[in-house]
């Protein structure tokens, strides 16, 4: 169904450790920095980026 997919990719969020893309509903982590909340696929990504956020925040999306 068209429907069901717009819902999944709505759902859709990327893992900024590996770029993995991960639904929301499933991803085995989730962190909040800065005020945004991030999705990993993995709890190992989600330390990954806690251990230095910054590294995997360069992807431009975060420019003012
Ligand atoms: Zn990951």
């Amino acid at each position: 169904l068209e429907t069901a997919d717009q819902y999944q990719s709505d759902n859709m969020v990327l893992d900024p450790v590996c770029g993995m893309r991960i639904n929301k509903a499933h991803a085995a982590a989730t962190m909040e920095f800065r005020g945004q909340k991030y999705y990993f696929c993995l709890e190992e990504c989600r330390q990954k980026f806690a251990a230095e956020p910054s590294r995997y925040l360069t992807t431009g999306s975060l420019q003012p």
